[in-house]
């Protein structure tokens, strides 16, 4: 029977908090009970630097509920810090971690299909939505145009997949090898690459609080998921400067015939040929450093150049 841990990072949550902990508390005695887990497993609930009373519910719930843990972090770092904070924790004392927002809004009766999925073999299970009917459109329009653009940039992230998912501790250690501090665990969890599977669900509403993501974290977030996974950005510099050196040559010809027919004013030519030409070199030049730019920045991430899956002797 494996031990699961499930981790909950919480930001100003006292809201939600009582009921989260009620339900879960409910869910672990059912598995642990029905033989599902091991009576080892807890719920891990992590204050990402709260300003209302989450870590005093927490600190609460720990000394009255055998099945509750906690983690103060000093600062607000942000869900996906939060998490991994949990995460790397977790890995010391569970089998498998799953990582779960605090508003329940993910359905916690798939946490079953989870562990099975895991006790027959899977390093990571990832919970997918099936539709999002509870987010408003606006968030649905974007969440949505943000998976297909990155898989245009090329980053390989499992559609509309948020941060709810299974991890083995194998995959956890795995984990632990990417030292980035711009965290997009949707991005990282695809390149740890052992065996994975998806469960499906349906997403509610958040119960009670508000979403801890307005607009500008969600922003910041999907630039972060881009920058911290995709060169391209850096890669069309070159092509935008080769473009524009095409272009001037053809301006070039443009502005000697204008030249020689004689409709131009003195000095015409002279500053448009340079002006083109000049773009479309000083672009190159930029997309060459850009080049470099990329490689530092790879170098600089330092990831596992690989991770072995299996070891037969
Ligand atoms: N969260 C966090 N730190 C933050 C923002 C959010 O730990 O700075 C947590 C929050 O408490 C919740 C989860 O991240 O458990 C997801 O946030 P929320 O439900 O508000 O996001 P939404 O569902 O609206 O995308
Ligand atoms: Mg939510």
């Amino acid at each position: 029977m494996p031990t699961v841990y499930l981790v909950i990072p919480c930001y100003n949550e006292e809201a939600v908090l009582p009921e989260t902990v009620k339900r879960l508390e409910e869910k672990l005695s059912a598995m642990i009970e029905s033989g599902r887990a091991d009576k080892a497993s807890r719920m891990l609930l992590v204050d990402d630097g709260s300003r209302d009373k989450t870590w005093e519910l927490i600190a609460r719930f720990c000394d009255e509920k055998p099945l509750v843990s906690g983690i103060k972090l000093a600062h607000n770092r942000g869900h996906q810090n939060a998490l991994l904070a949990g995460l790397m924790t977790a890995r010391k004392y569970a089998d498998c971690a799953i990582s779960l927002d605090a508003d329940l809004q993910d359905d916690i009766d798939v946490i079953d299909k989870f562990v099975d999925k895991f006790t027959q073999g899977c390093d990571v299970v990832y919970g997918v939505r099936n539709k999002r009917e509870t987010d408003t459109f606006f968030k649905r329009a974007t969440a949505q145009g943000f998976y297909k653009f990155m898989k245009v940039l090329g980053v390989d992230i499992v559609y509309n997949h948020a941060d709810y998912r299974l991890m083995s501790r194998r995959a956890l250690d795995a984990l632990s090898e990417y030292r980035e501090t711009n965290l997009f665990l949707r991005g990282i969890v695809p390149l740890i690459g052992y065996r994975h599977d998806y469960v499906y669900y349906d997403r509610h509403e958040r119960f009670a609080g508000e979403s801890k993501y307005p607009l500008k974290k969600m922003l910041s977030f999907a630039i972060d998921g881009i920058t911290s996974f995709s060169v391209k950005p850096l890669r069309l510099i070159s092509s935008l400067g080769i473009l524009v050196s095409f272009l001037s040559v053809i301006g070039l010809l443009y502005a000697l015939i204008a030249h020689f027919s004689g409709n131009t004013v003195s000095g015409w030519t002279a500053i448009v040929c340079s002006i083109w030409l000049l773009g479309g070199i000083q672009l190159l030049c930029l997309g060459v450093v850009g080049g470099y730019i990329g490689k530092i920045y790879s170098e600089v991430k330092a990831r596992p150049r690989y991770l072995i899956e299996e070891f037969k002797k």
